[in-house]
Parts: structure tokens; C-alpha cells; sequence
């Protein structure tokens, strides 16, 4: 077994829909001194609230109580006290609801593999956007899924469409309403009761993926799906919407604390599956979010979105001397993201390569947020991560890279 080749046979089924993400190599070779990426959708460390951080690990650990606690094997619904801050947080969002509709996941990614455990068996089909985030993608994939588009600016398709190319039955829908991974783009409310519509017309679960709606600069705020969802039918109980949420891009990705909030028995369900997954997400990470929630969360929100604010406006305008004639972008509200369409014919990921190698700038080329390969001609540039400087001499690069 000396040769790579030799396991494939194996390999279980599942192992299939399983490939190497183009974006995860590619973060391992942009990360050279001198490249300035505008590749990773990742939050700027310099927001990473350290203090509070370090407080709250030595105040669990210098208490032998708290630290017995905390160290040990715990519930895998997570910690009560953090579900029930994670209530009020979804109350105050029109989200009525209590801890037994909540299941602490580590990290949202996780709450998207264990959604597509939940309801996706081998050739079920699941409506996803194009573009979509590349990580429920790979995270449905192991369940071998069907993707289908779900056209919701197009309005090209009728619930029968999707119905019969499904062959009856929709699985669920996946969106990411709010200042969208990869595109920057927030749903407006026309858009959001028009898949709630579809949704009900389908019988099919929404996933509704949150994991940027604080990061909002300016603009109206847009009610959550499963917020109005809540509205039409009375109940979480009785709604259609289960949503996912995270602390990663508030206070820091590194501890690995998201949540699911749904109804009742879906939460049973997921419990079942988180335990057999890894037991419950780490103890001490939820009770040291617990305290950051409790006592900085308002003051980073606004922090990151003072930060990440002044970095977009920086990028915008140098948007149209940046790119090609013929051109265009998203112009985010909040987020992490700009998403560019190139005049037609040009081919991101064929530019990508040189762009890195001779002019020490990166970038995401679209394609790899398509589940069937298209958008060539567009890209994902992520303005949180790099300083306003670096902003200002990646456009440049860029500019020259794409010449
Ligand atoms: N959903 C979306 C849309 C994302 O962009 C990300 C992070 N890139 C995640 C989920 C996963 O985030 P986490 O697991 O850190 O909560």
C-alpha cells in the first residue's frame, strides 16, 4: 500500500463527492512572505478581543470548581448558560424561541455537516445559490447530494420546476441571506418572502446561514428568515427554517463556537449526531464565549464594523480603476466581501497563478463557489483581512495582474 492509488478501492461510497477545496491549497501557498491576499474570507487578528480572552480562561481556571467543569465532558446540546445568552440574542431578532431549540455546534460548519446528515440521503437534492459558500458544499457532500440552483434573483423557476427536476422532492434550500459568502450580497425583503413562499409551496426546509448578519455598516437592517417565518406561521415549533449561527467572525473563529437554532425535535435529532460526532464542542471554549458574549460582545460588533467598514470604502473606490472595462462588483453593506464579474471570456483562475507568482496578489476565482464549475469569469475579493495600506497596493497588483 505504498502508492496513493491503492487505497481508492478503499474508499467508502461517500468518499466520492469528497475533493481537495482549491481555496484550502491555495491559502497554504498565498501564505508567502509579500503576497497580499485578498483570498481568505478570514477576520483581521488585530480584532480578536486577546484581554478579554485571557481574562476569561484564568478566571475558569484559577476557580477549581469552574475548572472542574469546564475541563470535563459536557452535554452535547452545549453549555446551558450559553444557550440561554444565545435566546435572548435570537429573541431580540424576532426569534422566539428557548434552550431546547438550540445545539451548540463547533463552529457553524459543523451545524452545515450535520444538517446535511440530517436530511440528505445519496441522490436527494439540495437548492443552493450560484454562487454559494464553498463550505456547504463540501460539507453536504459527503451525503452525495444533488445540488439544483436555486434562482431567487432570476425568478426563472417555479416550485413544479425545482419539484420535477428533483424527481418530487426537495430536500432543503441553503442560503446565506445577509452580506453573502462569496458575493457580499444581502437578500432584500421581497427576495426573502419569495423563498419562504417557495419553501411552503415545496414543503422543504430553508438553512439559513448566518454567519455575518452583525457585521452590517449601513443600510436597513432585513429580517431574519427564520424571524419571519416565526411571524406567518406562530411557532419555531412549526417553522420551516432552521438557522446557524457563529461567534467565529465577531470574536474569533479559533475556539470553534456556532450554534443551530430550529425547532425542537430537528435539535433532538442533531443532538444525536453530535454526540456520535465529538460529544459535545469544548467546554471551557463555550464558557469563555459565554463571557465574551456577556460582557464585549456590542463593543466588538461595533469595532469590527468600524474596522471592516473603512477597509470596503477603501476597496470600492478603487474598484472601477482596478478592474477591466466592462467589469462589475457588489457593493456590500456589511461583511467580508466584494464579488466581481469580469467582461466575458476572462478567466480568473487561469490569471490566479501569475497574479500570485509575479505580482504578489490573491484572490478567490469564482468558479469554486459554483457546484458546477461556472463563473469563470468572476472572483471573490475579501477585504477584511489585509490593512488599508496593503488594500490600497493589492488593488494596485491587481490592476497590473489583470492587465
Ligand atoms: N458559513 C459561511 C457562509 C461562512 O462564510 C463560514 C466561514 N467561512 C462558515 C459558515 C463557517 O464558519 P464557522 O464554522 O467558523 O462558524
Amino acid at each position: 500500500m505504498s502508492d496513493a492509488q491503492e487505497w481508492t478501492p478503499h474508499y467508502a461510497e461517500r468518499m466520492r463527492g469528497m475533493h481537495a477545496s482549491e481555496i484550502r491549497e491555495l491559502l497554504k501557498v498565498i501564505a508567502q512572505p509579500g503576497v497580499i491576499s485578498f483570498a481568505g474570507g478570514i477576520p483581521d487578528p488585530a480584532l480578536f478581543p486577546k484581554a478579554a480572552i485571557r481574562q476569561a480562561y484564568d478566571a475558569i481556571l484559577s476557580d477549581d470548581v469552574q475548572a472542574a467543569a469546564a475541563l470535563q465532558y459536557s452535554i452535547s446540546e452545549g453549555d446551558p448558560d450559553l444557550r440561554a445568552w444565545i435566546v435572548g440574542h435570537m429573541r431580540a431578532q424576532g426569534v422566539e424561541c428557548t434552550a431546547d431549540n438550540i445545539l451548540i455546534t463547533s463552529g457553524s460548519q459543523q451545524a452545515l455537516e450535520f444538517l446535511g446528515k440530517l436530511f440528505l440521503s445519496p441522490g436527494d437534492t439540495a437548492l443552493v445559490t450560484a454562487p454559494t459558500y464553498l463550505g456547504a458544499l463540501q460539507a453536504f457532500a459527503p451525503s452525495q447530494p444533488v445540488f439544483d440552483e436555486l434562482d431567487l434573483a432570476g425568478r426563472t423557476r417555479t416550485a413544479a420546476s425545482y419539484a420535477e427536476a428533483a424527481g418530487g422532492r426537495v430536500s432543503f434550500a441553503y442560503v446565506v441571506p445577509d452580506f453573502a459568502n462569496p458575493t457580499g450580497q444581502t437578500l432584500d425583503i421581497a427576495e426573502r418572502e419569495e423563498l419562504l413562499t417557495l419553501a411552503a409551496e415545496l414543503q422543504m426546509p430553508i438553512i439559513e446561514d448566518s454567519p455575518y448578519s452583525a457585521l452590517r455598516f449601513e443600510g436597513q437592517h432585513q429580517p431574519s428568515l427564520q424571524s419571519l417565518d416565526i411571524a406567518y406561521c406562530g411557532s419555531i415549533e412549526r417553522s420551516r427554517v432552521v438557522s446557524c449561527g457563529s461567534f467565529s467572525k465577531i470574536f474569533t473563529p479559533g475556539l470553534r463556537v456556532g450554534w443551530v437554532c430550529a425547532a425542537t425535535s430537528i435539535i433532538t435529532k442533531l443532538g444525536l449526531i453530535k454526540q456520535s460526532s465529538d460529544l459535545n464542542s469544548p467546554a471551557i471554549n463555550q464558557r469563555v464565549m459565554l463571557h465574551l458574549a456577556r460582557t464585549v460582545w456590542d463593543e466588538q460588533v461595533a469595532r469590527s464594523c468600524d474596522s471592516y467598514r473603512a477597509k470596503r470604502d477603501v476597496m470600492l473606490s478603487l474598484m472601477a480603476q482596478t478592474l477591466p472595462e466592462g467589469s462589475r462588483w457588489s457593493e456590500p453593506e456589511g461583511g467580508m466581501f466584494v464579488w466581481v464579474t469580469l467582461p466575458d471570456g476572462m478567466d480568473a483562475a487561469a490569471i490566479l497563478p501569475r497574479a500570485v507568482a509575479y505580482y504578489g496578489i490573491a484572490f478567490v476565482p469564482g468558479h469554486a463557489f459554483h457546484a458546477d464549475g461556472r463563473g469563470r469569469n468572476t472572483m471573490r475579493l475579501s477585504f477584511s483581512l489585509p490593512s488599508t495600506d496593503d488594500i490600497v497596493e493589492g488593488m494596485r497588483r491587481l490592476q497590473a495582474a489583470l492587465r
